[in-house]
């Protein structure tokens, strides 16, 4: 039989291998291609031979013996992303195989064939269904106990809870009342289960967004919806009530989160509820862990994962349900290699599958909020936050051109955010403040030249940190220098530090409110568990102000915060992009619900420069829809998505009139092969990056399938060495 593989290669297409043993389709194989022998995945059975000579065929080395390693389902899908992006299949697969499954490709090359699980597991006791052992005493009774109540232990933990815990788990697996099982160990997310939680009384409006969930559950008849709810309106409790009823109806459930790591709350509730059926895929994961956690999906023994935007490609089987939470989120796009967006295909794939899709927000995304217009989503509407008492904050615009600077000039807080503040302070409750730039000083600039210090290789100043050691720091390829005491362009000059990033708040708050406890959140800070432990103490209520990029704006539920400042909404607005205003006013709209979740209300005091934007006018009203409607006008009149369709062809190369080039010729063929408009090339508003020139030129149609020829003919080009050509369809970022 002849068979057709994908190969974990950046290649469009797959190749033809002769079988000699049976083999299902989704299956792992080990393959010649050229001197090379790799693993890759049966995607197509009982090929036609064509005009291939058969005696040119190479075999199929051997078949990895396991269940096939991507379900039907989840393969079929996979070729549809790969249509859809143009990507080549054998990349698209590799996002849906398991970490460990690429290291296999090592060993099997050398050792034949076999695939061990690899990683480090640990001894779980487990109470048996129905044991009922008598004549138990002290801490083996203890134990048996709580087992029965708290469920699976590591055996590690009973042993630090009782001495002797080993010889009791014996005692109790030799009268048949426990069982001792090996499991990869749990990952700081779920060291151990939390406990069991009893869901609220449902809200009316969130009774009736469950009843259709499961209504279209019962039915079988897959349906996308798009859950639209006020920050804290309770959306987490849908997708708790609608992941519970799949599982109840024997399916499985998916629910994607934009970032996992500051969303451990999140992650727990779902534990919580549903228990040990939920795994939790996060980049902390060990490849065993990975590869153990993925095994026990594809045995369905694991029936719901929480994870970020990969965990799409879990192979859950019978899935029933893919939530998307925070659906506006720019996270979910992937921004190399495949350029999926997470969102728009969960729609895919909860099609595909018979599942359905809860995309949830406060604030739609224009896409999704177009396919509602269109009627291809279902709107789903939670109107009022969840507990009577925590009313929507009072959202107020600091026009800063008028607003003086607070008490001793400093002219980061404006004298109203002082004020607030102060109260806020005074009143023991806490205060998060948001500013999208970490570091010090975005620029140093030269007082006698005025030369600014670039990166060396990107086209972008860098920023000043002071937090670990001054240093000057390049956000793009993270290229780092001292800081020069003198212009180095000029020699004489001083260095003035302008502008203001995060670390430049904290050493304003310091000044100002010597007493605070002032902390700081960001992707500096964040690195993994410090961002948990920064979440923890704000819990806690041992820091006062909170001060932070994006991330703060991310779901946290923190009732004892009143107050929110946004320090600079104008730079969010002034971005070189078509979705600037809309970014923008998600942020804004998702920042000022951080504010008065609990029982005291909320303020929210944003900065500007242009109090009369639409994007600050609307958000200070809470009017999403008003916001929506809006800029759809204006995107259907600029004609740009939702009402049409982009791609963009990117050229870079280390000498610019080699990327210049090539990006004119593909730009040429893209026009000759026509069913697009071509908008360029021109050198990208980042022109240089990492040392490499930026060319790039845009495909715009009224229809996705008219974008298809052209990209074909750009992906089918052989370039010139040295030249990389890429392609993004539904491009998210413009750079
Ligand atoms: P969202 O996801 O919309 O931001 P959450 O689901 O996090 O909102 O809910 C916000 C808060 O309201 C949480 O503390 C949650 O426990 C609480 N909550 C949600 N639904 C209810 C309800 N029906 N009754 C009481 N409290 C609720
Ligand atoms: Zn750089």
């Amino acid at each position: 039989m002849l068979v057709r593989v994908a190969l974990p290669i950046p290649l469009g297409r797959a190749f033809t291998y002769r079988a000699t043993e049976p083999v299902a389709r989704g299956a792992r194989v080990l393959v010649e291609l050229g001197k090379r022998r790799v693993l890759g995945v049966v995607i197509e059975l009982e090929v036609a031979l064509g005009d291939l000579a058969p005696d040119k065929l190479k075999p199929v080395l051997a078949v990895v013996p396991e269940a096939p390693a991507l379900p039907e389902e989840l393969l079929e899908f996979l070729l549809e992303l790969a249509r859809y992006y143009v990507a080549p299949i054998g990349e698209v697969l590799r996002l849906a195989l398991p970490a460990v499954e690429r290291g296999a490709q090592e060993q099997l090359r050398r050792q034949g064939v076999e695939l061990r699980g690899v990683g480090r597991l640990v001894q779980v006791a487990r109470a048996r269904e129905g044991a009922a052992p008598v004549g138990l005493r002290g801490a083996t009774e203890e134990l048996w106990r709580a087992l029965l109540e708290q469920g699976p232990q590591p055996l590690t933990a009973l042993e630090a809870r009782w001495k002797g815990a080993r010889r009791s788990v014996q005692r109790l697996v030799a009268l048949g009342a426990v069982e001792l099982e090996r499991q990869a160990p749990r990952g700081r997310f779920d060291a151990e289960l939390p406990a069991r939680d009893v869901p609220p009384a449902l809200t009316d409006a969130q009774a009736a967004a469950v009843a259709a969930l499961t209504q279209a559950l019962d039915e079988g008849r897959p349906q996308p919806f798009l859950l639209q709810g006020v920050t804290a309106s309770g959306k987490t409790e849908i997708y708790l009530h609608a992941a519970a009823h799949a599982a109840a109806l024997g399916r499985g459930a998916i629910v994607l989160v934009p970032e996992i790591a500051l969303t451990p709350q999140l992650v727990a509730r779902f534990r919580a509820r549903l228990g040990d059926a939920v795994a939790v895929l996060h980049s902390g994961l060990s490849p065993g862990e990975r590869h153990h956690m993925w095994s026990q999906l594809r045995r369905g023994q694991l029936r719901v994962v929480v994870g970020a935007r990969s965990a799409l490609f879990a192979p859950v089987e019978r899935l029933g349900l893919l939530c998307v939470d925070e659906e506006h989120d720019g996270s979910f796009k992937q921004e190399e290699g495949v350029r999926y967006h997470a969102r728009d295909m969960a729609l895919l794939r909860g099609a595909r599958a018979g599942a359905c899709v809860v995309l949830g927000t406060a604030t739609p995304s224009l896409a999704s909020a177009a396919l509602v217009a269109a009627g291809r989503l279902r709107a789903l509407r939670l109107p009022a936050r969840a507990t009577q008492t925590a009313a929507l904050p009072k959202v107020e615009l600091v026009d800063l051109r008028r607003v003086g600077p607070a008490p001793g000039g400093e002219r980061l807080l404006s004298v109203t955010l002082y004020r607030a503040l102060e109260q806020t302070l005074s009143q023991g409750e806490q205060a998060i403040l948001f500013l999208n730039r970490r570091g010090f000083a975005p620029n140093l600039v030269c007082g006698a030249c005025g030369d600014l210090s670039e990166c060396p290789s990107c086209s972008v100043p860098l920023t000043l940190h002071r937090a670990q050691g001054a240093r000057l720091l390049c956000h793009f390829c993270d290229h780092q220098a001292p800081p020069p005491s003198r212009c180095p362009r000029c020699g004489a000059g001083e260095l003035l530090e302008e502008g203001a990033g995060t670390e430049r708040i904290v050493e304003a708050l310091e000044r100002c409110f010597p007493s605070a406890r002032v902390a700081r959140l960001d992707r500096d800070v964040a690195a993994g568990v410090k961002s948990e432990g920064v979440l923890r103490r704000m819990h806690a209520r041992e820091i006062d102000v909170l001060v932070g990029t994006q991330m703060v704006t991310k779901g946290h539920d923190l009732p004892h915060v009143t107050l929110v400042g946004v320090l600079n909404a104008d730079a969010a607005l002034g971005m070189p992009d078509f979705r600037a205003a809309e970014r923008a006013f998600h942020l804004l709209v998702q920042v000022a619900g951080r504010a008065g979740r609990g029982e005291r209300p909320g303020r929210v005091l944003i900065q500007t420069r242009q109090p009369e934007h639409r994007a600050l006018q609307l958000a200070v009203r809470h009017d999403v829809d008003g916001f929506i409607e809006a800029e759809l006008v204006d995107r259907r009149e600029l004609g740009y998505p939702p009402y049409t369709h982009l791609a963009l062809v990117r050229v870079d190369a280390v000498v610019e009139a080699e990327a210049a080039r090539e990006a004119a010729r593909l730009a040429e063929l893209a026009r000759a092969v026509g069913g697009a408009e071509v908008l360029g090339p021109a050198p990208a508003p980042l022109a240089r990056l990492r040392g490499r020139f930026r060319y790039r030129f845009l495909l715009r149609a009224k229809l996705r399938q008219q974008l298809r020829p052209a990209l074909l003919a750009c992906a089918r080009q052989l370039t010139p060495g040295g030249v990389r050509v890429s392609w993004d369809v539904d491009p998210m970022s413009m750079l």
